[in-house]
């Protein structure tokens, strides 16, 4: 049988390669972009605009990306009206720096999630 090596119809970039490995990863687990960096081997910045892609991507597969939002060390205020993935710079109340990050998981949407 004659068989001849077929070239792939679509090279698969690098990046969706990439950010299947982030979806993995929060579809398992909750974690701070941070963590995802260490853990898929990607820059931090690059795990954010795989996140912000991911975040309207999924949605028409029932799932959500759930953000536990950024909180200030000091003062325990919640950036909970914050839209951006990326943690804040500063406290807007207290003004210091020591922010936990926001962290990332995938929910699917009848699945209320445990906390
Ligand atoms: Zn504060």
């Amino acid at each position: 049988m004659k068989q001849r090596a077929r070239k792939p119809a679509v090279p698969r970039p690098a990046q969706e390669t990439a950010r299947r490995a982030v979806i993995a990863l929060i579809r398992n687990q909750t974690l701070s972009a941070r963590d995802i960096s260490t853990q898929a081997h990607m820059a931090e910045k690059d795990v954010y605009s795989h996140l912000e892609h991911i975040r309207l991507s999924i949605r028409a597969g029932g799932e959500f990306l759930e953000i536990t939002p950024a909180e200030c060390r000091s003062c325990g205020f919640v950036f909970s009206k914050r839209d951006r993935l990326t943690p804040p710079g500063r406290c807007p109340i207290c003004r210091d720096e020591f922010i936990y990050e926001p962290l990332f998981a995938i929910r699917r949407r009848e699945d209320p999630g445990r906390v």
